[in-house]
């Protein structure tokens, strides 16, 4: 049980109800852009940042002291209780440069949802949608100079969210700290990747925080993934918890199939995270008349489903590769290889119709993009 109530259900509720006000903005511009001497569109993965961050604070049950100021360090202190014990949530999303020249963002208001749902396993006071949107949108506004317009690039939006009570002792916090950091992305995966199943290790449980996007489930997959690269594999593709026979998800994407001309992928639930990649999808394969299958996906269908040749294609989908193409998959100590790239016309066609949306140049019917 949370001992502080704003992290709890009922109470979130009405907080939320209670801040649906607009928040005030304080901006503190940097005198030391980095902008011109940043390539912008040649940027590793993760490395580069743009000039201003956003942050708020809460105390007092409270978000207050709401501001953008030049991206740097923050001061913390040694006994953070995040530091100690991963009360941090994250997520991931970002703006493109539009085909008019406006700057788009794809369901930033899915992604203010997602992390509520976080900030309740975790024990934290939601981020009203309202503060993440507009943090999200005076800070774009701001840094918009930052945003790349080469094919296949972005600037990323990183929104976290991390406890800040100077306390060792296990307890939901009273402190948080709410940031947005940004910067230019180019492709994620440069080549269709090598996965393995993982069969012996664990990512998500039943009753466990994998559907949250929450520090560590990521910090605890990173010894599995390590041995799995030692063998030569880019990513692990994760199975359920307690038999290993179903396919769970990769990680930081979730998995899709065509089988038969049938695009197939595992629920989401309490271990899977409900990625707006795959959402997104699976909502594109229906408008295009496809057969859609979300259930539970055995290992054995997808290997003999391979041996068959039945198996057409298989992709990671998540935001930060949009469609990372799997070419081969790891089992039990055999690599199978897929059919290859060029024949996937399924994925293709998802890929280029998610990119036409996201840079405004198709119709939007499902009002995924927003205008900043
Ligand atoms: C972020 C993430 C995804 C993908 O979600 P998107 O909203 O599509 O970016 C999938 N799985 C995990 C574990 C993730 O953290």
């Amino acid at each position: 049980m949370c001992r502080k109530p704003p992290g709890c259900l009922a109470d979130s509720v009405k907080l939320l109800a209670a801040m649906t006000d607009t928040f005030n903005i304080r901006i503190e511009k940097t005198n030391h852009s980095k902008l011109a001497e940043t390539d912008l569109n040649n940027p590793v993965f993760g490395k580069v940042y743009s000039d201003h961050m956003f942050v708020a604070e809460y105390h007092g049950g409270e978000w207050q002291d709401v501001r953008i100021v030049p991206y740097g360090d923050i001061k913390i202190s040694p006994a953070n209780t995040t530091l100690h014990y991963a009360s941090t949530i994250f997520e991931g999303l970002k703006a493109y440069r539009g085909v008019n020249g406006e700057t788009l963002i794809f369901r930033p208001q899915t992604n203010a949802r997602r992390m509520m749902k976080s900030a309740e396993r975790m024990c934290m006071p939601p981020v009203p949608e309202e503060l993440f949107m507009q943090g999200i949108t005076e800070l774009i506004r701001l840094d918009k100079g930052w945003i790349p317009d080469k094919a296949g690039t972005s600037l990323y939006i990183r929104p976290f969210q991390i406890a800040m009570d100077p306390y060792i002792g296990i307890r939901p916090s009273d402190t948080y700290s709410f940031y947005i950091i940004t910067g230019p992305v180019g492709a994620y995966y440069s080549e269709p990747v090598r996965v393995k199943i993982e069969t012996h290790y664990t990512r998500a449980a039943a009753g466990g925080t994998g559907f949250a996007k929450t520090g560590g489930n990521y910090a605890g997959a990173l010894y599995p993934a390590l041995q799995a690269a030692r063998q030569g594999y880019h990513q692990l593709i994760w199975t359920d918890g307690k038999t290993h026979e179903f396919v769970e998800e990769s990680g930081t994407m979730n998995l899709m199939f065509v089988i038969d001309d049938t695009l197939v992928t595992a629920p989401t639930g309490d271990t899977i995270l409900a990625g707006i990649t795959r959402d997104s999808i699976l909502q594109i394969a229906r408008d295009k008349g496809m057969k859609v299958e979300e259930r539970p996906i055995r290992v054995t269908e997808i290997i003999d489903a391979i041996k068959k040749g039945t198996l057409q294609e298989a992709f990671g989908a998540g935001t930060a590769a949009t469609i990372a193409q799997i070419k081969t998959i790891g089992h039990d100590g055999t690599d199978y290889d897929l059919p290859a790239v060029e024949s996937r016309i399924h994925s293709q066609g998802f890929l280029d119709t998610l990119n036409r949306i996201k840079s405004g140049e198709l119709a939007d019917p499902h009002g995924w993009i927003y205008k900043v």
